[in-house]
């Protein structure tokens, strides 16, 4: 098979991407270096509207395992300060608490029931490109070989070649200023405390759980998951040295932090367990997210901190904003200009992450004056609409792109709706599995059963009534589910009706 996409890459946001393309009707192949899948764990869950964006594909359930749909978190944490979210009127910020490596399982499970090609223990090792498309030189384990494709989208992490070979420049800092430590382990029953979850460490005093928790010397964070319970510290001096990591090392470290003992064991069950050492870390961006017919996804494009957990919300909402125009490019229904709004849509998303972590960072860093911003900081946080801006920031609900038209959601997230049509009440998540574009008509009189003729063959109509009151009466979702278009007439007028048709051109190219 001739593939239309080449993906390098197969860890979430490569897989993410391949789902989209299969979806959408492009053939990718995905390559991967590692014969099988990692046993490291890096992120322990999913925070922001990630989790409403994989409900929309029909992934939450896989994920959280429960029939639930999902439900706004009562509370995060930003820079180790307590947010109280539960008092939001309309609160944003979604969590799953699912380790990195079922994450990439369930997306590979998917990706195969879509067809696609996963070839591991292939490696990208160089590329050129021409005007009709790439030519992709791949290392495999029969020896080396070249695939050629119209796109190379590399999702292949923070190392990226694939960024290199196409001589993409990776500005930012890398710190080595701060060592943390994180481990499974066995808590003692008598130190945790079953009314909060949180641990009553001897000589120091009650700790929450999830929270991380600043003193004088550093983090500490204590979160007890389904999966096991892991222990995190981080400290601004001292290094590991050559020595392996230990669980010793990890409760010297918390000595120092929170000066006292805090006696835990090994993990229990079969793994696997962590046991990890990090030394610094990186804040870098690309300074361009494509090269003509390359494209970089995910950690390949940008880095920082995982603190708040951004990582994942970031790069597989990259996947699922770049799945759908690629797709259109390989179909040839893509109006001209829609993939470069990738990266005008993305890249900004992007720097918001690098300035919240950054200024996260700056929050947990030690110090008396970092002390008295906490304490100003702390301030500000009583007051709930500063609550709220964090909120949407860290969930990425603020994100607006730059789409034509006056409403205010347009460019915007839609909003999770319950709708109610002939067969009874459904959510919106339940109608955008297929990942295709969606004119929703709620007006009385079904008033926009005709303008979608022309545009058919790309975008769905579905008719229905909304399931509350103050919600728009129509909406065009793109397949990534953020409003193109949205009307509050029960009966949209001419003037309307052409700004309609404006919007399903500007995104799905002209009628046909
Ligand atoms: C300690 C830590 C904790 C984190 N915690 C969180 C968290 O709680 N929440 C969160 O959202 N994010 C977290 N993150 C961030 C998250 O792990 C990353 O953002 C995510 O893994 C990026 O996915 P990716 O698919 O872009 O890249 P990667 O996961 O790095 O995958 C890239 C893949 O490409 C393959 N590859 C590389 N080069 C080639 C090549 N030449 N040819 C073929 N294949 C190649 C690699 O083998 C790898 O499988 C954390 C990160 C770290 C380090």
């Amino acid at each position: 098979m001739t593939p239309d996409v080449v993906i390098a890459g197969a860890g979430p946001n490569g897989l993410m991407l391949a789902c989209e393309l299969s979806l959408a009707g492009a053939r990718p192949i995905v390559l991967e270096r590692l014969h099988e899948q990692t046993k490291a764990n890096r992120a322990n869950g999913l925070v922001g509207q990630v989790v409403l964006a994989l409900d929309r594909r029909g992934l939450y359930e896989r994920l959280s395992g429960g029939a639930e749909p999902p439900r706004p978190s009562p509370g995060f944490v930003f820079g180790a300060m307590p947010l109280n979210l539960g008092k939001l009127d309309d609160n944003t910020l979604y969590t799953l608490p699912v380790p990195q490596r079922r994450i990439e399982q369930v997306l590979e499970e998917r990706a195969r029931e879509l067809e696609v090609e996963i070839r591991r223990g292939h490696e990208l090792t160089g590329l050129s490109q021409d005007d009709d498309g790439v030519t992709v030189e791949v290392a495999g384990p029969e020896g080396p070989y070249r695939l050629r494709a119209r796109y190379l989208v590399g999702a292949d992490g923070g190392h990226s070649l694939t960024r290199t070979l196409c001589g993409i420049g990776f500005p930012g800092v890398t710190k080595d200023d701060s060592i943390s430590r994180t481990a499974h382990v066995t808590v003692p029953a008598e130190l945790t405390d079953p009314a909060t979850g949180g641990l009553n460490v001897p000589g120091y005093g009650p700790i929450p759980p999830f929270m991380h928790h600043r003193t004088d010397h550093g983090l500490f964070t204590y979160a007890p998951f389904p999966t096991g319970a892991l222990i995190h510290t981080t400290e601004w001096h001292g290094d590991g040295g050559d020595r392996p990591m230990s669980l010793d090392e990890l409760r010297e470290s918390v000595r120092r932090v929170l000066g006292a003992d805090l006696p835990f064991g090994p993990p229990e069950g079969p793994g696997p367990h962590l046991l990890r050492r990090l030394v610094g870390g990186n804040t870098r961006l690309a300074e361009r997210f494509r090269d003509g017919r390359v494209l970089l996804l995910g950690d390949a494009a940008h880095v920082h901190s995982a603190i708040g957990g951004p990582g994942l919300n970031l790069g597989l909402q990259d996947a699922i904003n770049l799945g759908w125009k690629l797709a259109a490019e390989v179909r040839g229904w893509a109006p001209p200009g829609l993939l470069d709004t990738y990266e005008t849509e993305r890249r900004p998303a992007a720097e918001r992450v690098v300035m919240h972590t950054q200024a996260q960072s700056a929050l947990i860093a030690p110090g008396p004056e970092v002390t008295a911003l906490r304490v100003l900081f702390g301030e500000l946080l009583r007051d709930e609409r500063t609550v709220k801006h964090i909120a949407d920031m860290m969930s990425g609900a603020d994100i607006r792109y730059a789409l034509e038209g006056t409403h205010p959601l347009t460019g915007r997230p839609a909003p999770d709706l319950v709708l109610e049509t002939a067969t009874g009440s459904v959510r919106l998540a339940e109608l955008t599995r297929t990942a295709r574009p969606l004119l929703l008509d709620l007006t009385p009189d079904t008033a926009l059963s005709g303008a979608l003729d022309g545009w058919r063959d790309r975008v769905d109509l579905v008719t229905a009534k909304a399931s509350r009151e103050g919600l728009p009466t129509a909406l065009l979702l793109r397949p990534d589910c953020y409003v193109a278009w949205a009307s509050d007439s029960p009966r949209p007028d001419t003037k309307e009706l052409d700004s309609l048709r404006t919007a399903l051109t500007s995104s799905f190219g002209a009628a046909r």
